[in-house]
């Protein structure tokens, strides 16, 4: 069988095994598009059947969450932990609260979360997990009463050597404090390294909530300094306003960027002098509201404009931040139009397979998500360093790795595609280099 044939029916093979998981299937595809030359270049990797294995997880747990709501009402949630591949380190990767989470959904997840930690560079396999829990409008009391109960299971499968959750979608600070007290209670052990995301007080690590933000603004700006751009008053357009979201705004500002726009579920702010972050964090932070209410509270500087997407307000680089497949063939081509010369992915997978094949059609740089966000779990790998040697590092002593671990997977992902053949191709650039090193950890283990 020839190397493509071996591919299509690998292809085939993983739609029929894992029927109605269109997200993972998705995330497989856009990864097998990109592996045919190294597969060409190492015919050990097919000999060892190292495509399949790594399209499988290692382990897939699926569990009952039950709670009690403030009014005494018991719900029922299901609970995921996908432990995708261990060969670089233990399984580690959020853990996403949202109502549209299920089985398929996490593996995609985890999928990508397999290369994009092979990316940094540091010792952490692949995993995710969740729950289709919707905590929108939920009291902390209702949000304490479901950690604790999904921990309550999920404790026995995960560990400082096993699987190292965080958070995701849904999941920040406080979930995370509800669900360390629990594995804590639990366990009679203070075990700072199971979980990464934690407070400052309580094991956690400097520049950890910044991360995956910081990280993507400077990913893009390694790659617009390495293809003649600079990012010094570029207008940026940032989708989402959720933590991911808030760090990729305030650290473009500091590169010398100004972003005049970024959005929630409901629709658009425009802010042309540039968002005002403190503002944001106030309305989104503490008092977990919508961005309609910015304009007002911005002196009228700005506007609203609910059902719209930020694609449609011109700039130089996009920065899709808030969720799976939000940017279309449509979104593309406005952008194309309006002239951005570079997109990059702070959220995972947000752009579809049509709006990818357009922008790389049109010249346009484009990073794909699992270099451009890796800055997130990259410092949650800094945060296990941290709680495995008791230390606790200075907020700009963990900027500087950050920093450096970005321009690292930046250098990585443009001399792989150099390499190949595939000058500025990021997309192949980085599932080459993230394979490859999983790839080679996994033939040395044997099968
Ligand atoms: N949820 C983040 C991601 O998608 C971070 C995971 C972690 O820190 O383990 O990469």
């Amino acid at each position: 069988m020839s190397q493509s044939d071996s591919l299509r029916a690998l292809r085939d093979n993983i739609v029929s095994r894992n029927p109605a998981e269109p997200e993972f299937h998705q995330a497989v595809n856009e990864v097998l598009d990109t592996l045919e030359p190294v597969v060409g270049r190492h015919p050990e990797y097919i000999d060892a059947k190292l495509l399949e294995r790594i399209c499988e997880p290692e382990r897939q747990i699926i569990f009952r969450v039950p709670w009690v709501d403030d009014t005494g009402e018991v719900h029922i949630n299901r609970g995921f932990r996908i432990g995708f591949n261990s060969a670089l380190g233990p399984h580690k990767g959020g853990l996403r609260f949202h109502p549209s989470v299920s089985l398929g959904m996490v593996k995609f997840l985890g999928f990508e979360q397999v290369f994009k930690n092979a990316l940094t560079g540091l010792p952490i396999g692949g995993g995710k997990g969740g729950s289709d829990f919707d905590p929108k409008g939920r009291s902390d009391n209702e949000i304490m009463s479901f950690c604790q109960s999904f921990m309550t299971e999920l404790y026995r499968h995960i560990g400082e050597y096993i699987d190292v959750p965080a958070g995701d979608i849904g999941v920040g600070a406080r979930e995370i404090g509800f669900l360390f007290g629990q594995y804590k209670r639990i366990t009679n052990r203070y075990e700072s390294g199971v979980l990464t995301g934690k407070g400052l007080s309580w094991s956690g690590a400097r520049v950890r909530t910044e991360a995956t933000g910081y990280g993507t603004a400077y990913f893009v700006q390694e790659m617009l300094a390495a293809n003649d751009h600079g990012l010094e008053g570029r207008n940026v357009v940032v989708s989402g306003s959720g933590n991911v979201a808030i760090y990729a705004i305030q650290k473009v500002h500091q590169l010398g960027g100004r972003v005049v726009a970024c959005s929630d579920s409901g629709g658009t702010v425009h802010d042309p002098d540039g968002i005002d972050l403190a503002l944001l964090r106030q309305i989104k932070e503490v008092e977990r509201a919508r961005i309609a209410e910015y304009p007002e509270r911005r002196g009228g500087k700005a506007v609203y404009v609910a059902g719209k997407t930020v694609w449609e307000i011109p700039c130089t680089v996009a920065l899709p931040c808030a969720t799976q497949n939000e940017l279309g063939a449509d979104d593309a081509r406005t952008l194309i139009e309006s002239g951005v010369v570079a997109v990059a992915e702070g959220a995972n997978m947000p752009c579809r397979p049509e709006a990818v094949r357009l922008f790389r059609e049109a010249g346009v740089l484009f990073a794909p998500g699992k270099a451009a966000n890796a800055g997130g779990v990259a410092t949650s790998a800094l945060e296990m360093q941290q709680n495995a040697s008791r230390d606790s590092w200075s907020f700009e002593h963990s900027e500087q790795r950050l920093h450096e671990i970005m321009r690292n997977i930046h250098a990585d992902c443009f001399e792989t595609a150099e390499e190949y053949g595939h000058s500025g191709d990021y997309v192949l650039g980085a599932n080459v280099a993230g394979f490859s090193r999983v790839a080679d950890a996994m033939l040395a283990f044997g099968v």
